[in-house]
């Protein structure tokens, strides 16, 4: 399994990253994982869209969807698709949100996605086992197990501390999770990870190795490695257009 880093700036885009994307690849198999601010231009650096076989939505915040609106003028007019129409999994609710996000006029967006609404559960997704379970965010929020060879990676999507996603990653080969809390008092609960809880996480559910990502722009990268690695050493930074092999 092939993990590419398309987008990893925290909260929306930076200047040296689109919002959060990924790219995850096994046995010729392209799915997208979020698809944020900025990250239909970098992704177009990685792969011919035309060769996106599913997208995957975590949530609908901004800085992880709203790049699905140039994808879609894309689809439409590039003439580069033979108009099939892709799966794209996302929580209920997501074609509304999606084309109004496209246009003043909540243009329905089903000749160019079927949608397949998902909360937590277990499924098969191309040649990967998916399972999914909700996390600690405002809004709905899916964190991702994705297993293909044998091998397994998790993605946190956006969470504050969540016990599903220890269970949700325990012994996964990578796990990907974001931090985008700094180390200070009085932020919010049930929004997202300091560096710290993130490696309490990777620690908790005994991964393999620990990438951190969707730190935002106004954090200290360095710092959230630094606080995580304190707690989980196989920790490291993702930046964009990294690719790990798991
Ligand atoms: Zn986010
Ligand atoms: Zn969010």
């Amino acid at each position: 399994m092939r993990l590419t880093v398309v987008g990893c700036s925290g909260s929306g885009p930076g200047p040296d990253s689109a919002a959060s994307c990924y790219l995850i690849e096994h046995d010729g198999f392209r799915l997208v994982v979020d698809m944020g601010s900025g990250s239909f231009g970098t992704l177009q650096g990685v792969l011919d869209p035309a060769d996106i076989d599913a997208i995957f939505l975590s949530h609908m915040h901004a800085d992880h969807c709203l790049d699905i609106a140039p994808f879609v003028v894309w689809h439409r007019y590039s003439a580069q698709t033979g108009r099939a129409r892709l799966p794209l999994y996302a929580p209920v609710g997501a074609d509304r949100r999606l084309a109004w996000a496209y246009d003043d006029e909540g243009d329905p967006l089903t000749d160019v996605f079927d949608f397949v609404f998902i909360g937590p559960g277990s499924f098969a997704l191309g040649p990967f086992q998916v399972r999914t379970t909700r996390t600690a965010h405002p809004v709905e929020c899916n964190a991702l197990r994705v297993e293909a060879g044998g091998r397994s990676l998790v993605y946190t999507a956006d969470t504050g501390p969540c016990a599903e996603i220890v269970e949700l990653a325990r012994g996964a080969d990578v796990l990907l999770a974001e931090a985008a809390h700094p180390e200070i008092e009085g932020l919010p609960a049930n929004l997202h990870l300091t560096g710290r809880q993130a490696g309490e996480h990777a620690l908790a559910a005994g991964v393999g190795r620990l990438l951190i990502t969707h730190v935002p722009t106004w954090v200290d990268r360095d710092q959230q490695l630094k606080a995580a690695a304190a707690v989980f050493p196989r920790a490291e930074l993702v930046s964009t257009r990294a690719v790990f092999d798991i």
